[in-house]
C-alpha cells in the first residue's frame, strides 16, 4: 500500500489524483491532503476520504476546519503546519499540484523528507531547475512527471536506446488557428474555453498564450536532460498524441490516450507498474484523422520562454514570475490578451540578469518581476 500527500488537493489535480486513490484502493491511500483557502471542498474530501491529515495554508479557515472534522483527523495550518505534513514520516508519495511559485517551496520540504515527487507543478522545476535536481540527487529520491506530455516521453525512453529529440504536442488551446488580428480580440471567456481539457484557471490561460508549452519545454530539458536545441514543438489538436521521442536511429515512439489527466497521474503512482483501471481503450478508428502543424510565430509567449530557457539563469525565473503576474492581472480583467506577452517581453527586457544560487535568489528574484509588473500596469 502506498501513502500519499496531496499538495493542491483542492484543485484539478488533487480531485483527479484522489479519484485515482479512490479507484486502487487496494494500491493507494490518501494519507494527508492539502488545500490553499477552498475549506468547503476541503471539508468534504476529509470526509469522503479520511486522511489521518488534513491541510489548509489559509491560517484563518483553521477553527473552522476544526468545528467541521472529526477529531480522529490532524489538522495542520499556515506554511509550517503544511511544511510539518509535508515532512512527516508516514508516507512515501508527495503529490504537488499547487499552482505556481507558490508550490515551490513545499516540493523542497518534500525534497528534503526523501520522498517521491509526483510532479504536476511545472513552475518549481522551471524556476528551481538545477538546484532542484542537485537536491533531488541529494536526497536520494527522484521526480515522476504527472504533466501528461512528460509522462508520456518518460513512459517512451528507452535507455538502451540514445535520444536524438523530444517532440512535445501541443494543443493549441482555444486560439490555435486564429490570425495574429483575431487574437487581439479575445475575451477572458474565449481564452478559458479549452478545447480538450479542464484544468485550473491559470493553466489554462498558459495553454491559450502557449505559455504553458514554453514551461513544459524548460521542464523537459531539466528531466530527462535534453538540450533545448532538440526539444521540437508539434501543435496536435485532437491531443491523442501525448508526446513522442525520437531516437538516433531515427526510430520515434509515441505514447497515445484519450486526453484525461488520470493516465499520468496514475502511473506516476503506480510506477514502475501499471494497474488494471475499466477507463476505456483508445479507438483510433473512431478519432478518424490526427493533424499536425507548427506553432505560429505571434503566439510570443512561447518564443519568449523558449528563449528564456536557453539563457538560463534568472531569465526562466523572471518568464516565470512575469507569466504568473500578467495571467492574475488578466483574469483580474486588468489587462488583454496580447497584452500577457507584452508584460513578459518588457519584464524579461528589463530586469537584470542575476546569477542563482540559492532557493531564496529565486524567491528574490520571483518578487522583484512581480513588483516590476505591478509598476508596469499602475
Ligand atoms: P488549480 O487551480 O485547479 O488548483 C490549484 C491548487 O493549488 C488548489 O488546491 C489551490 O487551493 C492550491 N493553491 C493555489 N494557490 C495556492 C497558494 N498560494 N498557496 C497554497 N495553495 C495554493 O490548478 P491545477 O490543478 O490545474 O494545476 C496544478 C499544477 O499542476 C499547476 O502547476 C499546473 O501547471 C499543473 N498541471 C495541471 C494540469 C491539469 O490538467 N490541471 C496538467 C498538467 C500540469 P484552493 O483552491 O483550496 O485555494
Ligand atoms: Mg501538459
Amino acid at each position: 500500500m502506498k501513502k500519499i500527500v496531496i499538495l493542491g488537493s483542492t484543485g484539478s489535480i488533487g480531485t483527479q489524483t484522489l479519484e485515482v486513490i479512490e479507484e486502487q484502493k487496494d494500491d493507494f491511500t490518501a494519507f494527508g491532503i492539502v488545500g490553499g483557502s477552498n475549506i468547503d471542498l476541503l471539508t468534504e474530501q476529509a470526509l469522503k476520504y479520511q486522511p489521518e491529515w488534513v491541510g489548509i495554508y489559509d491560517e484563518t479557515k483553521y477553527q473552522e476546519l476544526k468545528n467541521r472534522l472529526p477529531e480522529s483527523i490532524n489538522i495542520v495550518a499556515g506554511e509550517r503546519g503544511v511544511f510539518e505534513l509535508v515532512s512527516h514520516s508516514g508516507y512515501q508519495i508527495l503529490v504537488a499540484a499547487i499552482s505556481g511559485i507558490a508550490g515551490l517551496k513545499s516540493t523542497i520540504k518534500g525534497i528534503e523528507a526523501g520522498k517521491v515527487i509526483a510532479l504536476a507543478n511545472k513552475e518549481t522545476l522551471v524556476a528551481g531547475g538545477n538546484l532542484i535536481l542537485d537536491l533531488v540527487k541529494k536526497h536520494n529520491t527522484y521526480l515522476l512527471p504527472v504533466d501528461s506530455e512528460h509522462s508520456a516521453i518518460f513512459q517512451c525512453l528507452n535507455e538502451n536506446r540514445k535520444l536524438k529529440k523530444i517532440i512535445l504536442t501541443a494543443s493549441g488551446g482555444p486560439f490555435r488557428d486564429y490570425s495574429e488580428a483575431q487574437l487581439q480580440k479575445v475575451t477572458l471567456e474565449d481564452a478559458l474555453k479549452h478545447p480538450n481539457w479542464s484544468m485550473g484557471k491559470k493553466i489554462t490561460i498558459d495553454s491559450a498564450t502557449l505559455a504553458n508549452k514554453a514551461l513544459e519545454i524548460i521542464e523537459a530539458h531539466y528531466l530527462f536532460d535534453c538540450s533545448y536545441e532538440n526539444i521540437d514543438v508539434l501543435i496536435h489538436k485532437e491531443s491523442i498524441i501525448h508526446s513522442m521521442v525520437e531516437f538516433v536511429d531515427t526510430s520515434i515512439l509515441a505514447q497515445l490516450g484519450y486526453p484525461s489527466m488520470k493516465l499520468p497521474i496514475q502511473f506516476a503512482l503506480s510506477y514502475p507498474n501499471s494497474l488494471i483501471t475499466n477507463w476505456k481503450s483508445l479507438d483510433l478508428s473512431q478519432i478518424g484523422t490526427l493533424n499536425f502543424s507548427k506553432p505560429k510565430s505571434y503566439f510570443k509567449a512561447l518564443s519568449l520562454g523558449i528563449e528564456a530557457g536557453k539563457k538560463g539563469g534568472s531569465y526562466p525565473v523572471v518568464y516565470n514570475g512575469a507569466n504568473e503576474k500578467a495571467v492574475e492581472f488578466f483574469l483580474n480583467r486588468k489587462i488583454g490578451f496580447m497584452e500577457i506577452s507584452q508584460l513578459i517581453e518588457t519584464a524579461l527586457n528589463q530586469i537584470p540578469s542575476f546569477k542563482i544560487n540559492s532557493f531564496e535568489d529565486i524567491e528574490h528574484i520571483d518578487k522583484t518581476t512581480r513588483e516590476f509588473l505591478v509598476r508596469g500596469i499602475r
